[in-house]
């Protein structure tokens, strides 16, 4: 159980971030979610999170492109629950285009926001976290953190970034308590996946039922995608005793797609 720690959530008003920031709260964690949207949907979602798992929740409209932005965002989880003890670092957009026409600027969108916010979330978590001697660092990478596929090139340097970001903090903070991992999903149905449908049409030239048979679950022999709830449950067991020896993990949840 989570009852008197808090998490915070990057990227939690849609996807994946919004399944971790509930299964927190379910497990009776203070949550703090993160991300864009419109403001009435945020509320009732973070309303909704402290009416149906009675616990607290704020939200953070920080932009986690702006390294400025970050450090605040840390500190209101300290300042309003007293601590941080579960970081999730989940925020992440895609962009597909070859590299010849990759417009820099999402280049450097994805790596700032996909790589480099989770350098500044721990920066200014792990203090904390030392000094309590406990903490959970969760990363959501992708498959795309242990292979490629064409037309991603910055969202598939930022994925291999952060593996390497998750051991690098699992191994500096191995006698403190604190465990970093990444989940590396393979095709989870989200918001995420059905936005990159239509440039991967463009890209490819494919209609809509190809690009979802041909390229999306092409690489995932069961063929099924991976549901947020499943990705959540995961989260929760790496916060759990059991889980204190897993650490500078990179495990893959994608349906078999990395083991070919
Ligand atoms: P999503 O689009 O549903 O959610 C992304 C979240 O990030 C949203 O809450 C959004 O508001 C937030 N966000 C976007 N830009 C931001 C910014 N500048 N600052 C703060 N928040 C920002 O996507 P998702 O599919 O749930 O993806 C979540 C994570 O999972 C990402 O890191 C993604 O790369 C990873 N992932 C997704 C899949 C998949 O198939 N969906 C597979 C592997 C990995």
């Amino acid at each position: 159980s989570l009852t008197s720690k808090t998490a915070i959530v990057t990227g939690s008003t849609s996807g994946i971030g919004l399944a971790y920031a509930r299964a927190f709260a379910k497990e009776g964690a203070n949550v703090v979610i993160n991300g864009f949207g419109k403001p009435e949907d945020i509320e009732k979602e973070r309303a909704g999170i402290e009416a149906e798992f009675g616990v607290k929740a704020a939200y953070s409209p920080a932009d986690l492109t702006k390294p400025g932005e970050i450090e605040g965002l840390i500190r209101l989880g300290e300042e309003t629950f007293g601590s941080v003890d579960v970081l999730v670092n989940n925020a992440g957009v895609q962009y597909v285009s070859p590299i010849e026409d990759f417009p820099p600027e999402k280049w450097e969108q994805i790596i700032a926001l996909n790589l480099s916010s989770a350098f500044y979330t721990m920066r200014y978590a792990i203090p904390g976290m030392k000094s309590r001697k406990w903490g959970r660092i969760i990363n959501t990478a992708s498959a795309h953190s242990l292979v490629a596929s064409p037309f991603k090139s910055a969202y598939v340097s930022a994925k291999h970034g952060i593996a390497g970001l998750t051991k690098t903090a699992a191994l500096e903070l191995a006698t403190h308590g604190i465990t970093v991992n990444c989940i590396s999903p393979g095709y989870v149905w989200t918001p995420l996946v059905e936005a990159q449908i239509p440039d991967t049409m463009k890209a490819r030239g494919m209609t809509k039922e190809q690009v979802m048979n041909d390229v999306l679950l092409a690489a995932q022999p069961t063929k099924e995608f991976v549901t947020v709830a499943q990705v959540a449950a995961l989260a929760v067991f790496l916060c759990s005793d059991a889980a204190s020896q897993i650490t500078g993990a990179n495990i893959p949840m994608d349906g078999g797609w990395t083991a070919q």
